[in-house]
């Protein structure tokens, strides 16, 4: 039977150094910022706004919130971005996508200061992803999973690696990250042949494909790592990740659940990069 990697458990890791980072910041007279956009009202938009704010608090970051109407306008929104970039006290945006139909995020997308890009929007941040250097922000999902499975002291070098999930958001990302680490990784997606037999090869299988408990215990391998990072309502309202966890559980030697998987520690590595991004931008306007 597999054992648990908990979210909160490598959360709770984090705080502490997180929270004397962002002392020092303060007695060196920054305070660090992030400034959340929130276009509308979406549900799930606005629980991970509530986890975001909680997690800053915590750590003693200040979170701004601009809530912004859903009849907004192109130019209107982008003003407001503009003003939230060139505002020297704010040192990562975190921009909830996607954006309404009627809104364009390229502008902003190309707008976005890179040092302020703390959830990998920019070309700058997502190139250096893929370019395997870490000097810029990965996606905080994708970089929670690394952290995940740093944790757990799971090794990568050289291990088939599977990730079902091709969105730039979560499964390239990651991909890359894992493919930084020296694992051998297969990308699957719908068009994938013989997913089960790839599923089941995998010595480390990641699920970010937003299906519902469609990794079956079938197709994972005995003694597979599997991470967890869908987010789906299964039939009976409940939350539910892509992997069925009671099946997969007895198959696996570690395994993430949902809820309290990935998803409790997406808030920390976003702080996580508030601080670096403070730290980076205090440094290059004394540099200048
Ligand atoms: P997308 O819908 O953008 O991408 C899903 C990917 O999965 C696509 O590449 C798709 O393939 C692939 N896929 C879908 N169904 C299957 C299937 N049956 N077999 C193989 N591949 C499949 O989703 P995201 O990447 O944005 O998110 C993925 C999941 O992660 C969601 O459940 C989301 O809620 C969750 N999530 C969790 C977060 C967290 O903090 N834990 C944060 C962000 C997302 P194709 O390209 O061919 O369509």
């Amino acid at each position: 039977m597999g054992i648990l990697m908990k979210g909160i458990d490598v959360a709770a890791a984090m705080k502490e150094e997180l929270i004397k980072e962002a002392g020092l910041l303060k007695e060196g007279g920054i305070i660090p910022c992030l400034a959340i956009i929130r276009v509308g009202s979406r549900k799930d938009d606005l629980s991970y706004e509530r986890g975001a704010k909680k997690r800053m608090d915590m750590i003693g970051i200040e979170c701004r919130v601009m809530e912004l109407p859903e009849d907004i306008s192109q130019k209107e929104f982008e003003e407001v971005f503009r003003k939230v970039n060139d505002d020297t006290s704010v040192h990562g945006i975190l921009l909830f996508r996607p954006l309404l139909k009627h809104l364009d995020e390229e502008p902003v997308r190309r707008m976005i200061h890179p040092l302020k890009d703390v959830d990998c929007m920019s070309d700058v941040n997502l190139l250096k992803v893929f370019d395997g250097d870490g000097t810029g922000y990965a996606p905080c999902t994708a970089e929670a999973v690394m952290k995940m499975l740093k944790h757990y002291n799971i090794d990568l070098k050289g291990k088939n690696t599977t990730v079902v999930g091709r969105s730039m958001v979560v499964g390239k990302p990651l991909s890359m990250l894992l493919l930084k680490e020296n694992a051998t990784v297969t990308i699957c997606h719908t068009k994938t042949e013989n997913l089960a037999k790839i599923c089941k090869n995998a010595d480390v299988l990641v699920a970010a494909a937003g299906k519902a408990k469609m990794i079956t215990a079938d197709m994972v391998g005995d003694g597979a790592v599997v991470v967890d990072v869908g987010i789906n309502v299964d039939e009976e309202g409940n939350l539910c990740g892509d992997v069925d966890f009671e099946g997969a559980e007895q198959k696996s030697s570690y395994i993430s659940p949902v809820p309290k998987g990935v998803g409790s520690l997406t808030t920390s590595v976003l702080a996580e990069h508030v601080i670096r991004a403070a730290k980076e931008l205090s440094q290059s306007s004394t540099d200048r």
